[in-house]
């Protein structure tokens, strides 16, 4: 049995998987907030709430907002800040009393989908999540790549690419830097854009459902955050050449663009014909928390 959890800036969710995927038990409970001590008393209690329930021990694998750092083994980039700094494997397996596997969350949701989801006969998978901010995990053969920085996949950082003028310098980004690629596909940067050209403050759901109604404005802002879109995974597809993108998140709901980002994209990629697929994830919200359980991986692939 494998168990996974998913340790969320609000919720906790944990799951426990047979050996063929099939799901035996899920819990979701509240993350006590600003107290790491809690958090891992939360976390252990719900393995033993799992266990009980299933009647046998798991392995387990854990997906956290941020990543371990190779450098001192404790938690990074997290914005659950109260993690910052602690060493949450360590802490962990001596409480658990087993080794335990920890990944970032969009790793996870890669990790997810690359096992059993829509990327699950492809080699390399690169598993976006597009939702208040801007995530990416990389897959291959099955395996996260967590990369020497630990931070593989941070696709959400790097510039726009091919920037229009009107899109020079870009907004100020909580990184520091300036025009990242989050602060353009995010949910609230799609809103901020949409309010910029004249529209009201809406979220993106009532956006796109306005565009769909023939709201011209509302149109005109999905078509650039289309092309936007297709910009920034365009350099992607540059560099890691992925056989499947795979977008989750509150984004990735918005079918439209499974076919029109690949249209799009066509122009900035350095390449006559692209064999690369734009999918949605099979496993929904529910990726994250598989993904953390599939961290112990099948020994064969059924
Ligand atoms: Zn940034």
């Amino acid at each position: 049995m494998r168990i996974g959890i998913d340790l969320g800036g609000t919720k906790i969710e944990g799951i426990a998987l047979d050996d063929t995927g099939i799901e035996l038990f899920r819990q979701r409970i509240s993350t006590p907030q600003h107290d790491y001590a809690a958090t891992l008393d939360a976390i252990c209690d719900l393995v033993q709430l799992i266990e009980h329930h299933c009647g046998k021990k798991g392995s387990i694998g854990i997906g956290i907002p941020g990543a371990i750092s190779p450098t001192t083994a404790k938690i990074k980039n997290a914005n659950s800040t109260w993690l910052i700094g602690q060493a949450i494997q360590q802490d962990l397996e001596a409480r658990l009393s087993r080794p335990v596997r920890i990944a970032n969350d969009a790793n996870c949701f890669a990790v997810s989908e690359a096992t059993d989801g829509a990327g699950r006969d492809a080699n390399i998978v690169f598993g976006v999540i597009i939702g208040t901010g801007t995530g990416a995990g990389i897959c291959i053969e099955r395996q996260a790549l967590a990369g020497c920085n630990a931070i593989a996949g941070e696709w959400g950082h790097n510039p726009l690419p091919w920037p229009h003028e009107s899109e020079l310098p870009g907004r100020r980004c909580y990184c520091g830097k300036q025009g990242c690629i989050e602060t353009w596909l995010s949910g609230p940067g799609f809103t901020r854009w949409y309010q910029k050209t004249g529209g009201q403050a809406q979220n993106p759901q009532e956006i796109i459902k306005q565009a769909a109604q023939g709201n011209m404005l509302a149109e005109k802002a999905l078509q650039e955050y289309e092309d936007r879109l297709a910009r920034s995974l365009a350099t992607v597809i540059n560099i890691l050449d992925p056989d499947i993108i795979i977008l989750g998140g509150g984004m990735g709901n918005i079918s439209r663009l499974y076919e029109n980002v690949p249209r799009q994209w066509a122009q900035y990629i350095f390449s006559e014909h692209i064999d690369t697929q734009l999918l949605p994830p099979t496993h929904g919200d529910s990726s994250g928390v598989r993904g953390a359980a599939w961290l112990w991986p099948k020994k064969n692939r059924t």
